[in-house]
């Protein structure tokens, strides 16, 4: 039964590639006063970034820009903000929603158990402290998220994935322990996020 448990695996976060600066020492960006984060690496934007969505075959057509604009309102309310576009060209981080198959044929890293994906791009900011352990900093500079349709799969529940991919995207790098959490790394229907997720990344911001 239960579609929600069956697809209850980890929605993943992909680094596709990152460039690291040529210092010769770790610029130090501050100390932190949280660490929630299962990931010893957190990001941010240099800008505010636009995000663009587009439903690449018929199945999310119409509701997928619905579940961006939840996950887009979350992130704002939480201090994190960012645009909508509906440019292609202007946008920092780019939102695809299909099936497997169609995503697939895009983006390969995506796996069948993965109801959504996220990979970005970054440059090495520096050093972030957080209890006397050094954490690594990376500035953002693009990001593509890909929301996979699956028969059966209820409203909340692509919201939460999309919360979280978009998380991701916006630089909570990881996941929490905390099932009352979006960053939780298993799929729920809990659509608005929790202390953990806005505290670890609004600390950056
Ligand atoms: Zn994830």
């Amino acid at each position: 039964m239960n579609f929600s448990k069956k697809i209850s695996i980890l929605i993943s976060t992909f680094l596709l590639s990152f460039i690291v600066a040529s210092t010769s020492y770790a610029a130090t960006l501050g100390y932190l006063n949280f660490w929630d984060s299962d990931s010893s690496e957190i990001g941010r934007w240099g800008v505010t970034p636009s995000i663009y969505n587009y439903a690449v075959d018929g199945s999310m057509q119409g509701t997928l820009s619905e579940y961006v604009t939840h996950a887009r309102t979350e992130w704002n309310n939480a201090g994190i903000p960012s645009n909508s576009t509906s440019s292609d060209s202007n946008a920092q981080i780019k939102v695809y929603g299909g099936t497997y198959t169609n995503l697939k044929a895009i983006e390969p890293s995506i796996k069948t158990t993965n109801p959504g994906l996220c990979t970005w791009f970054a440059n090495h900011e520096g050093e972030w402290i957080a209890f006397g352990i050094y954490k690594t900093g990376y500035k953002l500079t693009a990001a593509k998220v890909y929301i996979v349709y699956t028969t059966g799969q209820t409203t909340n529940t692509y919201k939460m994935v999309t919360t979280h991919e978009i998380g991701h995207s916006l630089g909570w790098l990881g996941h929490t322990n905390y099932s009352s959490n979006v960053m939780y790394p298993y799929a729920t229907e809990k659509t608005s996020l929790g202390t953990q997720d806005i505290r670890h990344l609004k600390q950056v911001y």
